[in-house]
Formats: C-alpha cells, structure tokens, sequence
C-alpha cells in the first residue's frame, strides 16, 4: 500500500509551532512528502532492517518506514507524548506494518541511555530518524554513535529551520530564536565531527543526512 494514499493530517493549519496541541494546527510537524521519500530511499540504499526514531508524533514518518523496511525489521520508536501517536496508529494497523513497531512514551535520551548498556545494541542499528527537540540534537548524536553501525545512516530533521538559520538573528521572530540557536550549533558541531560524512539538503525544512564511517 502506497503511504501517498493516507491522509493523516487533513486540515493542516498555518500556525507556528507551540501555538496549539491540536492536531490541525501540529499537522506541519510531520515530514513533508518529499522528505519522506529522500528518507525511503536511504532505508533501501542500506538494507535498513533494524531503525530507531525519534518524534513520532502521529507517525508519518514511521509509518513510512514501516512500510519500507522488510516484513521482519523493527523500529525503536521514542515519543514522549503517545497520545498523538494513538490517533495515528489505526492507519498505521490497517497497513499491517504495526508488528515492525516498538513504541516507547518517554523521553529520548534516557530510552536511548538504556539501549547503550545492553552490549547487544552497540553498533546494531542500521537506520535513525531524529525529529525531536531541537535543543538535545546534539545529545542524540552522542548517542547514535554508539548505537548505529559504522557505515548506518542518521536523519536529522529541520536542520535548516525554515532558513532561520541563515538570517541574522534580529530578523528571527523571538520565540524561533532558541531553537534556531540549538540548530545552528548542532550544524556546526556534526560539520566539524571526524566521525562522520555529512550532506545537508534543503528538502523540506532540511535534512541533514549523516554516514557513520567509524
Ligand atoms: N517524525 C514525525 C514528526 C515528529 S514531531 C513525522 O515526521 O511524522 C516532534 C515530536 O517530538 C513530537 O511528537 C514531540 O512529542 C516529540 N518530542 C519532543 N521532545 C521530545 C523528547 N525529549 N523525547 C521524545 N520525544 C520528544
Ligand atoms: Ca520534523
């Protein structure tokens, strides 16, 4: 079944994000398509088979990868609110891709904390989707460098904040001003890491896609 064929969020509203909770106004959240689909390609360019995401939301993006990755992958999702995951997942089990899914409703970082002391997660990911808070960015990274494998692939999501991040602060409504801030030194700080190849697209609201190479 094409994902093209689900509507999970008709209705999206134009407002900014934190202005409301309700599924109208947080529809942008989501991916858009053509994210989607640069991010389909990379899960079949490597095989993914075993993927972790962070932000689910209503779960575009993990509805996606469900229904891209093999019938036996699974997906580590971590979402601290289930209650909007819960409004997407009858699409999601009418696909019949729900079996790949672990849902966790928590925080991220200490999910992920926990995956790294079990020796058996080192280095097993093929796959993650990062689509959380913006502030932590880096944290996750720190994170996914033990927990996806040397040549894996890792997706951060709005890495150009709605081109935020290439105009001078001042011209940055205040409360975009945090977060552009946490995203501009997240860009800078993975451009700098040895441990890893980057390419930033300005797909969506930018994509930075990431290669572990050791
Ligand atoms: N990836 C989704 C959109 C995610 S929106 C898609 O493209 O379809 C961002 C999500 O991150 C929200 O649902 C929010 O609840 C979640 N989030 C924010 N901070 C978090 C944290 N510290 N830990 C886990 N999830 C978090
Ligand atoms: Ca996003």
């Amino acid at each position: 079944m094409e994902l093209e064929s689900f509507s999970l969020f008709a209705g999206a509203g134009t407002q900014t994000q934190g202005e409301s909770s309700t599924i109208s106004s947080g529809a942008y959240l989501a991916i858009s398509p053509d994210a989607g689909q640069l991010i389909a390609m990379f899960l079949k360019i490597v095989n993914a088979k075993k993927t972790i995401e962070i932000g689910v939301f209503t779960g575009y993006s993990l509805l996606l990868t469900a229904l891209t990755i093999p019938d036996d992958g699974k997906i580590t999702a971590i979402d601290v609110d289930r209650t909007k995951y819960e409004i997407g997942l009858p699409i999601i089990q009418k696909t019949g891709v729900g079996h790949k899914i672990n849902f966790i409703e928590s925080q991220a970082l200490p999910v992920l904390d926990e995956l790294i002391q079990d020796p058996k997660n080192e280095g097993s990911f093929d796959f993650a989707f990062v689509d959380a808070d913006k502030v932590n960015y880096w944290k996750y990274h720190e994170r996914m460098m033990k927990l996806v494998k040397v040549g894996g692939i890792i997706i951060y999501d709005n890495t150009l904040w709605r081109g935020y991040v290439a105009l001078p602060e001042e011209d940055v409504p205040e409360k975009q001003r945090a977060s552009r801030q946490s995203v501009i030194e997240f860009n800078n700080s993975i451009s700098a890491d040895h441990r890893v190849e980057i390419s930033h697209a300005s797909v969506g609201d930018g994509v930075l896609i990431c290669r572990r190479i050791c």
